[in-house]
C-alpha cells in the first residue's frame, strides 16, 4: 500500500477542493482523502505539486500504426512479429503520456487482443479489423465483407473483441473510397447492430459523410467516430440531426487532439475532398480542423455526449499519447474544463462500458492514475506534463521526472 498526495485533484467528474491523498492498494484505489489526510503508519506517501486525476482514455486508436503516413496500410502487409512490436511501442507511448485505457478501432489480424491487460501497459478494448466493404475504407486490414454482415460480427465475437467497429462511409486514408457517401445500407448496419447486441457487443461507426452518419443513427449504433457530416456542398450537421444524436444517446468522438503544427506535412487529400475544400475556400487541412471547434459548442448545446478519441497512429500529426490535447481543444470549443476532462475520463469510461471499473478517483476503482505538473483547472495544457502515471497500480517510467519513484518501495 502507498499513497500519492497532490495539491490539486479532479475525480473524473469534478475538482476536489484542496487536492487529494489517493491511497493505492495493489491494482486498486483503496481511498481518496483530503490533501492533509494523515496516512496510516508504514504507508509511503509521495507528495506532488500538481494535479492528480484518473488516467486518460483514447477512445480511437490504431495501435498497429506507427504514426507515419501510410503506417496503417503498411501494417496490413507486415508480419505478425513486426506488427506486435509496433503495438507494444504504441502502448508504451500512450502510457508515458498518461493514457491508461485505449479503445482500438482498427487492427490487423486481431493482433491487439493479445495486448489486453499487460502489466504496466494501458488497458486495451479491441475491435479487431473494422467491418468494411470490399475495397472499402481500411480494407487492407482484412475486414472486408462480401457475404452476410452478421457472419462478420459473429467472427469478431468468437475472437473475443470488446466492441464492433464498422466503416459507414469511406475515409481519407483509403484512396478511391466514398468519403461523401455511404458504404453500407441502413439494413446492413441494422443487421450488424442487432447481431452485436445479441452477442453483448456495442457498435461504433466511422462516418465522415452525412449519409454515413444518418445511416448509422437510424441503424441504432452506440457511437459515431469523426462525425464530420460531409456532403458535396461541405459539412452539414443541422440542429435536427444533433437533436436526434442526443435523444438516441449516441456518443460522439470527433477524433481531435492533433499536433496541429504537423498538419502542413499531410499528403494532398483525395480529389473529391480537394475539390470540396477549394469550393469552401479552405486552403489547408488546418482550415478544416479549425471549423470543427464550432461543432463542439453545438454538440454541447444539444446535450450530445462527447468522448475523447484521437485516431492516434494515423500520421505524425496524431502520435500515440495525444489524448491530453483533446481536453484543451474541448475547452477552446466552449466546454467547461470539468466536462472536457470527463470526456477523457469518467464519460469515456461509461461509453466504453467501464464506468464501474476505471475513469474515477474513487475507492474500488482501478488505480489508473495521472499526476501532472500544474493546476489543470486553470491551464489544461499542463496535462501534457505528466509527473507520474500508474496503470492498475503499476508505475510507468517517466524519463526525467522527479516523481518517477511513485509506488516504488521506500528506500531503506
Ligand atoms: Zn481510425
Amino acid at each position: 500500500m502507498f499513497a500519492i498526495r497532490a495539491t490539486h485533484a479532479f475525480d473524473g467528474v469534478r475538482f476536489l477542493t484542496d487536492g487529494a491523498t489517493v491511497i493505492v492498494d495493489g491494482d486498486r484505489i483503496a481511498g481518496v482523502e483530503g490533501a492533509r489526510f494523515e496516512v496510516p503508519e508504514g504507508v509511503e506517501v509521495t507528495t506532488c505539486d500538481g494535479t492528480i486525476l484518473p488516467g486518460l482514455f483514447d477512445c480511437h486508436t490504431h495501435l498497429v500504426a506507427d504514426s507515419t503516413f501510410g503506417g496503417l496500410e503498411q501494417a496490413g502487409c507486415m508480419d505478425d512479429a513486426a506488427v506486435d512490436e509496433v503495438i507494444a511501442g504504441s502502448l508504451r507511448q500512450h502510457a508515458a503520456a498518461g493514457v491508461t485505457t485505449v479503445r482500438d478501432l482498427g487492427d490487423r489480424s486481431y493482433r491487439t487482443l493479445a495486448f489486453r491487460d499487460r502489466p504496466g501497459l494501458p488497458r486495451v478494448l479491441a475491435a479487431g479489423p473494422p467491418i468494411t466493404t470490399v475495397g472499402g475504407h481500411c480494407h487492407f486490414l482484412g475486414g472486408a465483407v462480401s457475404g452476410d454482415v452478421r457472419d462478420a460480427v459473429r467472427e469478431r465475437a468468437e475472437r473475443g473483441v470488446d466492441v464492433i467497429k464498422v466503416m459507414a462511409s469511406g475515409g481519407f486514408a483509403t484512396p478511391g473510397t466514398d468519403t461523401l457517401g455511404a458504404q453500407f445500407t441502413v439494413e446492413e448496419l441494422r443487421a450488424i447492430v442487432e447481431e452485436a447486441a445479441r452477442l453483448g457487443l456495442r457498435v461504433v461507426a466511422h462516418a465522415h459523410s452525412l449519409a454515413g452518419i444518418r445511416n448509422a443513427l437510424t441503424a441504432g449504433v452506440s457511437g459515431i467516430e469523426h462525425f464530420t457530416g460531409l456532403t458535396a456542398e461541405g459539412p452539414r450537421l443541422d440542429d435536427d440531426l444533433l437533436e436526434e444524436v442526443a435523444s438516441r444517446g449516441v456518443v460522439v468522438d470527433m477524433t481531435m487532439g492533433s499536433v496541429r503544427s504537423a498538419h502542413a506535412q499531410m499528403p494532398p487529400p483525395p480529389p473529391e475532398i480537394a475539390t470540396l475544400m477549394a469550393s469552401l475556400g479552405w486552403t489547408s487541412i488546418e482550415d478544416f480542423y479549425v471549423s470543427r471547434f464550432a461543432v463542439l459548442a453545438r454538440l454541447r448545446g444539444h446535450g450530445v455526449r462527447l468522448i475523447a478519441g484521437v485516431d492516434s497512429g494515423m500520421g505524425p500529426f496524431k502520435p500515440h499519447g495525444s489524448a491530453w490535447r483533446t481536453v484543451g481543444e474541448f475547452v477552446e470549443g466552449g466546454y467547461p474544463i470539468e466536462e472536457a476532462l470527463a470526456a477523457a475520463t469518467a464519460t469515456a469510461a461509461e461509453a466504453c462500458g467501464l464506468g464501474a471499473v476505471t475513469g474515477r478517483l474513487s475507492p474500488g476503482y482501478a488505480a489508473d492514475l495521472l499526476v501532472v505538473d500544474g493546476d489543470v483547472a486553470t491551464d489544461p495544457t499542463v496535462l501534457g506534463k505528466p509527473l507520474a502515471v500508474l496503470v492498475r497500480g503499476t508505475p510507468v517510467p517517466q524519463p526525467g521526472s522527479v516523481d518517477s519513484g511513485v509506488g516504488e518501495p521506500a528506500p531503506g
